[in-house]
């Protein structure tokens, strides 16, 4: 049975209207099969007027330039010491191999970021360093978007080289860095942060990171880490923050905002035993997943019209399913994926375009290739 606190909440946001953060609890908290299925064609039918029918997605590479990282957050299956198995640092010639054979598969973005490396320095600096990853790039393939650097990167060269997050970003941007990841956002509360990432920003410090980065002109994109510890109040104060963050930005009239939001619902399986323990489960619950995809495209539609699922996380199957609970992109190709897989991840490393085609023609939605700012790529 529906409730018509459901009804007056969903119909509220057909209006058009922004909703509480009180409302979008009383959604999540739903578990009736018959609110749950309002609440989903709710986020279809606001998908589609926001976003229309089209699905896009990217032609895209990760490049992961390190996993030596200097801090431990508690899922992370990827970081390592300097020296222990496993432990990476690409040279410049590979990293300039891996943008090559990207351009020559048809990427138009590269996605770089890498772990907290105190010794990726030059001439005792970190800026420099993270200048030249860039430059190595830039140099030989000019039109590669690059979106690199998380916040907690920028916080890190920041540090590292008593710069402040503003010098830092103008500095990545004038190099030649198009676009920040909004990753290292996890959970926008310190309270969940203190277990999941105590040496990371602070919730206050990424906002300001991402806030300057859009004062700047650089777009970002917003992310979340959900499914472990967080409870749905601080769940949605986290999608508060995002919409309020986007909002400073258009009162603001700054040229760049949160280009498209992305839901990552942890996996467990490879993660450290503290957490993976607390959690008590390896993969997402795909249910729980998608209502909170489908609140999110509610809750922040209005002002952020472009939401992705994660297939690396769900899986193609469930990222797909994601398409009629509010998504209409379904992300990058990848080519290779190391972050998510190491943690034990059964989406895969890389998908061939025509997969993700095939994937987005299964719902019965067209689909376009886009860049990484969302801008549609009608002639390759
Ligand atoms: S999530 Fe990032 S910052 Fe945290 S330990 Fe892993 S690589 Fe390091």
């Amino acid at each position: 049975m529906i409730t018509t606190t459901v009804d007056t909440i969903l119909n509220r946001a057909l209006a058009g209207e922004d909703l509480s953060l009180e409302e979008g609890i009383v959604l999540l908290l739903q578990t009736e099969p018959e609110a749950i299925t309002e609440i989903q064609e709710t986020a279809n039918q606001l998908r589609h007027r926001q976003a229309s029918d089209l699905v896009t997605y990217v032609i895209n590479r990760n490049i992961n330039f390190t996993n030596i990282c200097e801090q431990h957050c508690s899922f992370c299956a990827f970081r390592r010491d300097a020296g222990a198995d496993g432990a990476y640092w690409l040279e410049w010639g590979q990293i300039l191999e891996k943008a090559a054979d990207a351009v020559h598969r048809g990427a138009t973005e590269i996605c770089m970021q890498g772990g907290l490396h105190p010794e990726a320095k030059i001439n005792g600096a970190s800026l420099p360093y993270y200048l030249q990853l860039v430059k190595t790039i830039k140099k030989d393939f000019p039109e590669l978007h690059l979106h690199a650097f998380s916040p907690q990167e920028v916080q890190f060269i920041a540090q590292q080289d008593g710069l402040s997050y503003a010098q830092v970003i103008e500095a990545l941007q004038a190099a030649g860095v198009g676009s920040m990841p909004g990753t290292a956002a996890e959970i926008l509360d310190d309270e969940v942060r203190r277990v999941l990432c105590p040496e990371k920003t602070n919730t206050a410090t990424w906002l300001e990171i991402v806030g300057t980065a859009h004062q700047l002109g650089m777009p970002t994109t917003s992310t979340m880490l959900s499914g472990h510890i967080e409870t749905p109040q601080q769940q949605m104060g986290h999608l508060e923050k995002l919409r309020s963050l986007q909002k400073t930005a258009c009162d603001r009239g700054y040229s760049s905002s949160i280009t498209e939001f992305i839901l990552l619902p942890f996996v467990g399986q490879e993660a450290p035993k503290p957490l993976r323990s607390r959690v008590g489960r390896d993969q997402p619950i795909l249910s729980d997943a998608l209502l909170l995809t489908a609140v999110a495209r509610i809750f922040l539609g209005n002002w952020i019209p472009n939401h992705q699922p994660s297939w690396v996380k769900l899986g193609l199957e469930c990222a797909t399913e994601a398409l009629i609970w509010g998504c209409n992109d379904l992300g990058g190709t990848l080519m290779e994926e190391h972050i998510t897989t190491m943690a034990g991840a059964i989406g895969g490393t890389c998908m061939e375009v025509e997969t993700l085609q095939n994937a987005i023609s299964s719902v019965g939605r067209p689909y376009q290739q886009r860049d990484t700012l969302y801008q549609l790529i009608i002639d390759n």
